[in-house]
C-alpha cells in the first residue's frame, strides 16, 4: 500500500466513498524475496471483504481498488501473471523522471523500459490486464463491474466502475498462497 503520509486523509475520504479502510493497517508481513533489484513484492493484509468472481474458473477472490490520483501513484500489470506494479510518483528515480513522464494512472509505453521484469519473468506493459489469482486468465473489467459496484458504498451515490483496466483505478488481488493478503509489486524500477 502506498504510504504517503500526506495522502492518508484523501485515502480515508476515498475509502469512505468506496468502503475501504486505508487507515486500519496491520503489521506488515515480511516482504518476499524479490526477483528484481530494488523492487519488493508486497503481501499486505486485506481488511475488507470485497470479493469478485473470476468468470473463467468461477473461484472468488478478494481484491482492493486503489485510486492512483488519491494515492499519487502510477501502475502497470504484468503481461504474463497480471500482478500489479504500483509506482509511487514521489519515488521515481531522478534519472528516469528526466527521460519519461509519469502521471497518475496507467504508465505510458515509453515508461515500460524503466521497469524491471516481474518476479514471474513477465514484463509490466501498458495495456496488460490483471488476472485471476487461481486460473491465471485475464479478468474482464466488464464482468467484474457487478461485484465492484455492489461492493462500493459510493455506488448508491452515483459512483460507477470505470470498466477498463487503464483508468484511474488499479486493482490488487489476493495472494493465492495466502488469500487473506493482497499481492503486488512496489516500485520495480530498473537500476539506472
Ligand atoms: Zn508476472
Ligand atoms: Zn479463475
Amino acid at each position: 500500500m502506498v504510504s504517503l503520509t500526506i495522502a492518508l486523509p484523501v485515502l480515508a475520504i476515498a475509502g469512505a466513498i468506496l468502503g475501504f479502510n486505508f487507515l486500519r493497517r496491520h503489521s506488515p508481513r515480511p516482504a518476499r524475496p524479490a526477483h528484481t533489484a530494488g523492487a519488493r513484492i508486497v503481501s499486505e493484509p486485506v481488511n475488507t471483504p470485497t470479493y469478485a468472481d473470476c468468470g473463467h474458473c468461477n473461484r472468488s477472490f478478494r481484491y482492493v481498488l486503489w485510486h492512483s490520483g488519491f494515492s499519487d501513484s502510477a501502475y502497470a500489470y504484468c503481461d504474463t501473471c497480471g500482478m500489479l506494479a504500483l509506482l509511487d510518483l514521489w519515488r521515481v528515480p531522478e534519472s528516469i523522471r528526466k527521460r519519461s513522464p509519469f502521471g497518475h494512472g496507467e504508465i505510458e509505453q515509453s515508461a515500460e523500459e524503466y521497469l524491471s521484469s516481474c518476479s514471474c519473468g513477465g514484463h509490466f506493459k501498458k495495456g496488460s490486464s490483471p488476472r485471476c489469482p487461481y486460473c491465471g486468465e485475464s479478468l474482464s473489467s466488464d464482468l467484474m463491474a457487478g461485484a465492484i459496484e455492489r461492493n462500493a458504498p459510493g455506488t448508491a451515490k452515483g459512483w460507477r466502475w470505470q470498466r477498463t483496466w487503464s483508468g484511474i483505478y488499479c486493482i490488487a488481488v489476493e495472494d493465492p498462497d495466502n488469500p487473506n493478503t493482497l499481492r503486488f509489486l512496489k516500485d520495480p524500477w530498473t537500476s539506472t
